[in-house]
C-alpha cells in the first residue's frame, strides 16, 4: 500500500521533547521556540518571526494586525484552503475571490486590479504547491493602491521568488507545520513580520493581548492587558519537535525533490501525448517539492483514475473545492465565474509525496498511471 502522506520522524524529536520537559519550561516562548524562530530569521533573513499553533492562527494574527474591520475587502484566490479566507471573515472582512491563472493554480495577477475598490485592504495570496506567485506584479499593485500583501506560504518553506525566500516579500507571511507539510510538528505554524510597524503589536497579540514578552525580557517592570489578542503560541514541547525537523530541512528537501523529479521524468511522455498536464514552474519560481500534482481532462476521468489507483493500493488525493462555491460562501459571492479555480477543483490530482517514499514506489505509481491511459 502507498498512502498519500506519511509523517516522518527525522530522529531527534523525542530527545528534544525530553530536553524541553526536563528544563522545566514546557509552556510557550521557551528555549526551543526561540531556537526555531532564530532558525528562520537567520536562514531566510525574515525580520521577525513568531511560532504559532498553526498557520490558521498566524493568518488570524495577520488579520488582527492589519486592523480588519467590518466591511473591509480582502482579495484572495478561490482555490485555497478555508483558513486563508476564514481568518479574515472572523474579523468581519468581505472576501473578494480571485481566479487562478490558466497554467497554475496561483492567483491570476492580471485579474487583481479590476477587483480593487475603496474598501480593499489587502491581497492575500497563496504560493500553491510551494511555487511562487508573480510577486513583483502583486507588490506593485499593492503599492499603487496602498494595500497590504500577506503571503500564505503554508506550503512554501524553502522556496524562492527570483532568489528571495517566499515569506520575505509581503508585509506579513504565514507558514504551516501541519503533518501534511514538508516540515512538521503535528499542528504548528509561523507568522513572519516583514513590515516593522507590526513587530511590537504582534508579540502582544501572540501573548493574549498582554506585554508579557517584553516583561520577561526585562524591558518593563510589570505586565498587563494592553490590546486584543489570544493564545497563539505553541507549547515548547511542540517547538522541540519542530526544531528537530528544521535541523533536517536539507535532507528532507533533497529527498522530496529527487522524488518530484522522478515523477516528472516518468510522466513527461503522458503530457507529450496530451493525456495529462504537469506543473508549470515559472522562470521566477523554484520548486520545493511540497506536492506532485497532475491535471486531468475532467472530473469523471479523475474519479476513474483515483479508483483505478486505489485498486492497486495507491492513494492519490484531489485538493481544494473553489471557496466561492462553498456552502458557507456561495450566497455571499458576487456571482463572477472563476473558471480556472473550478477547473483545478475538478481536475487536479495530488500523487503520494512524503520523505520515505522510495524511488521504486514512484516508478510503480507512474507505471500504473501509464497503464491506465493504455
Ligand atoms: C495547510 C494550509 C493552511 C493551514 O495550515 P494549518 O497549519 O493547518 O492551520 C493554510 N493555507 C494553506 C494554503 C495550506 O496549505
Amino acid at each position: 500500500m502507498i498512502s498519500f502522506n506519511k509523517p516522518y520522524l527525522t530522529g531527534k524529536e523525542t530527545h528534544y521533547i525530553y530536553k524541553a520537559v526536563s528544563s522545566g519550561h514546557i509552556s510557550g516562548n521557551g528555549e526551543f521556540t526561540k531556537k526555531c524562530q532564530k532558525f528562520f530569521e537567520e536562514k531566510y533573513k525574515f525580520k521577525k518571526t513568531l511560532l504559532t499553533t498553526s498557520c490558521t492562527d498566524a493568518l488570524e494574527m495577520a488579520a488582527i494586525l492589519i486592523n480588519i474591520m467590518s466591511g473591509d475587502e480582502i482579495i484572495i484566490p478561490s482555490y485555497t484552503f478555508v483558513s486563508t479566507a476564514n481568518a479574515f471573515v472572523l474579523r468581519g472582512a468581505k472576501i473578494i475571490f480571485a481566479d487562478s491563472e490558466e497554467n497554475t493554480p496561483n492567483i491570476d495577477v492580471d485579474k487583481i486590479e479590476e477587483l480593487i475598490t475603496e474598501k480593499t485592504k489587502a491581497i492575500v495570496l497563496v504560493h500553491y504547491a510551494g511555487m511562487a506567485c508573480n510577486m513583483d506584479k502583486i507588490m506593485s499593485i499593492a503599492e499603487k493602491y496602498n494595500l497590504y500583501v500577506i503571503e500564505d506560504a503554508a506550503q512554501a518553506i524553502d522556496s524562492y521568488y527570483k532568489g528571495k525566500p517566499l515569506g520575505s516579500i509581503g508585509h506579513l507571511a504565514t507558514f504551516s507545520f501541519h503533518e501534511t507539510k514538508n516540515i512538521q510538528s503535528g499542528e504548528g505554524g509561523l507568522l513572519v513580520i516583514n513590515d516593522e510597524q507590526f513587530t511590537e503589536r504582534a508579540e502582544i497579540i501572540w501573548e493574549k493581548g498582554t506585554n508579557r514578552a517584553a516583561f520577561f525580557r526585562g524591558e518593563i517592570d510589570k505586565y498587563g492587558w494592553v490590546d486584543i489578542g489570544s493564545s497563539f503560541l505553541p507549547a515548547d514541547i511542540v517547538a522541540a519537535f519542530l526544531y528537530a525537523q528544521l535541523e533536517n530541512l536539507e535532507k528532507v528537501q533533497e529527498r522530496r525533490i529527487r522524488n518530484w523529479k522522478l515523477y516528472y521524468k516518468n510522466l513527461k511522455e503522458l503530457e507529450e501525448q496530451g493525456f495529462i498536464q504537469l506543473a508549470k514552474i515559472p522562470a521566477y519560481a523554484t520548486n520545493n517539492a511540497h506536492m506532485f500534482y497532475i491535471v486531468l481532462k475532467s472530473i469523471k476521468e479523475r474519479t476513474k483514475l483515483i479508483n483505478y489507483l486505489k485498486e492497486a493500493k495507491i492513494f492519490p488525493v484531489f485538493h481544494y473545492l473553489s471557496l466561492h462555491l462553498s456552502e458557507f460562501y456561495k450566497n455571499k459571492h458576487d456571482g463572477r465565474n472563476l473558471k480556472n479555480s473550478d477547473k483545478y477543483s475538478d481536475t487536479l490530482l495530488r500523487l503520494p509525496m512524503f520523505f520515505e517514499l522510495k524511488e521504486k514506489q514512484v516508478n510503480h505509481i507512474t507505471k500504473k498511471i501509464k497503464l491506465f491511459y493504455k
